[in-house]
């Protein structure tokens, strides 16, 4: 009712108003081309049910109907004949159309012209912002072109991935032993305090560090002299953690220009572009890797700096991964492979890669998921299939020794709706969000029976504001109404990587202080008690 009311208000203007929608298929169709506007933008790409109305139900004479043909967030090349026979089926029914892209194109890069390094059979079958508008008019003026490029499948195939993945049985999705029976185990291994701290992973990349890593990728800086110069990161990182006082290190990913192009780098069947870029939040962009073919590891990926990191302490190290659905969700992916297979594949991977750190002596594993929230469907109807998928994914990832005590990591995730799917995930210790909430989060968390443990991000890294102490403290208090001192961990709610060192030291230091505090209290209270 408040839609119709706005756009019969807008409909008394004189200007011509396109309501465009785009994403998914409109589920009240029939009431929305009855508004008063000039012409209504549908998406053809996205879903089945709008070409379906129009084809069934026609569409008002008055109105344009711009028909959404070509991909506006992916970057295959449109098979241009089938969207021309597409627009013929709609043009029977609808007396003037339109053609258009089926959503911003903000999410593709400029254009692939100028990428060199891209497997020629890839790069044929590319189309990216540019190369669609020449789709959109190739399709709009009846001269559409057949690709003309080799078929991708040509550069997929990866038979033993595939028999991989179609080998899998439940079993390999259910570790065999239980959060709450590992529990014991990890902390006789561990020798945690109570409330540990520890980091996200990535600490701040300095201007050197990026100027070291473009050196390196230009071919000026020899891999020896690289990797020696990551160590000497990683070793003055390890001191600073232990001076501190923190309880679980990471080597700060220094190595690494983002979380997912680093992987996209190391992994076959995944490509990466020299000029790709598109916006990610705020002025932030990212080059969004993309995934073709099978996904495989040909060697470890990350293990040489991690192993190395575990080298120069006595304090357990953290390994640093990203989760399958992440990688997923920021890089572009097969229309005509389903996202759970291509999930699958890189779990496996990456189930290999803890494996080679249990080999060299690791006993925690963080497997960021940052983007597990965000790549969720529109609708939520979509939704069970999609977990479905996205927590086995990662839980055949972490299927590995029970020995191991798996972390993972989400960034601002709407935790309320999606907290019974994250209680299937079978991870050990979550790390989350909580400065901003002050804590209020984990009212989601005492919803269902969640035993497992919980790092409170009480440092917004979004800010360089430094936490005191008081301030940290009080959001973990808040949310020690909901859950027992023995789940929590204090850390930063995500990656350091844009912060700065001075206010990374102060921050971290309250965070460890006020976990001294916590500890403190605790004891003080537990010999009142006696
Ligand atoms: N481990 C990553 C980092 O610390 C996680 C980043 C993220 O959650 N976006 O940078
Ligand atoms: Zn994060």
């Amino acid at each position: 009712a408040l839609i119709k009311s706005g756009y019969e208000t807008l409909g008394q203007s004189q200007c011509n108003i396109h309501l465009v929608t785009y994403y998914d298929d409109v589920d009240f169709l029939e009431s929305l081309v009855q508004l008063p506007v000039y012409a209504i933008g549908l998406d053809l790409v996205s879903g089945s049910q709008n070409a379906r109305y129009v084809c069934e139900h026609g569409f008002p004479d008055d109105k344009v109907l711009i028909a959404g043909l070509v991909d506006g967030r992916n970057v295959w090349k449109a098979d241009q004949n089938q969207s021309q026979a597409m627009l013929r089926q709609i043009q029977n029914r609808v007396k003037t159309v339109w053609v258009s892209n089926a959503g911003p194109l903000s999410h593709l890069p400029h254009t692939v012209s100028i990428e060199s390094k891209l497997h020629p059979v890839l790069q044929q079958n590319l189309s990216f912002a540019y190369e669609k508008l020449d789709e959109i008019a190739g399709i709009g003026s009846g001269d559409a072109r057949s690709n003309d490029g080799a078929p991708l499948d040509e550069i997929r195939t990866q038979s033993s991935v595939q028999s991989r993945v179609a080998s899998l049985q439940a079993s390999d999705f259910v570790k065999p032993e239980s959060h709450d029976s590992r529990k014991g185990r990890h902390q006789s291994q561990l020798n945690l305090p109570l409330f540990p701290t520890t980091t996200i992973g990535s600490f701040p990349q300095t201007k050197e560090v990026r100027q070291k890593r473009a050196a390196y990728r230009r071919g000026d800086l020899s891999e020896a002299d690289y990797q020696s110069f990551i160590n000497t990161q990683i070793d003055s990182l390890v001191t600073f953690q232990e001076d501190l006082g923190l309880d679980v290190l990471v080597h700060g990913e220094f190595e690494r220009t983002d979380m997912v192009e680093f992987f996209a780098q190391q992994l076959d069947g995944i490509a990466t572009t020299q000029n790709g870029w598109v916006i990610s939040y705020g002025t932030r962009g990212y080059r969004p890797p993309i995934i073709y073919g099978d996904v495989s590891r040909p060697e470890p990926m990350t293990l040489r700096e991690i192993k190395y990191a575990q080298q120069q302490t006595d304090k357990p190290m953290k390994g640093m991964l990203t989760g399958p659905v992440t990688i997923i969700a920021w890089s572009f992916c097969r229309n005509d492979i389903p996202m759970g297979d291509v999930a699958n594949q890189i779990g496996l991977a990456l189930q290999d890669e803890i494996r080679d750190y249990e080999t060299a002596g690791i006993k925690i594993v963080q497997v960021d998921e940052a983007a597990f929230r965000e790549l969720a469907p529109i609708k939520k109807k979509a939704w069970s299939s999609y977990f479905d998928w996205a927590v086995k994914s990662f839980n055949l990832t972490v299927n590995t020794s029970p020995d191991t005590q798996i972390h993972t990591h989400m960034c601002y995730s709407e935790f309320g709706e999606i907290i019974g799917y994250i209680n299937e995930m079978d991870f050990d210790v979550i790390s989350i969000e909580a400065s901003r909430s002050k804590g209020d989060i984990l009212n989601y968390f005492s919803t269902v029976q969640f035993s497992k443990q919980i790092g409170l991000g009480v440092w917004d890294i979004h800010s360089p504001a430094v936490p005191d102490v008081s301030k940290q403290l009080d959001i973990v208090k808040q949310s020690l109404t909901h859950i027992s001192d023995e789940q929590f961990w204090l850390n930063p709610d995500c990656g350091l990587k844009t912060r700065d060192w001075p206010e990374t030291k102060a921050s971290l230091q309250n965070l460890v202080a006020a976990a001294k505090q916590l500890r403190e209290s605790k004891v003080a209270v537990k010999s009142a008690v006696r």
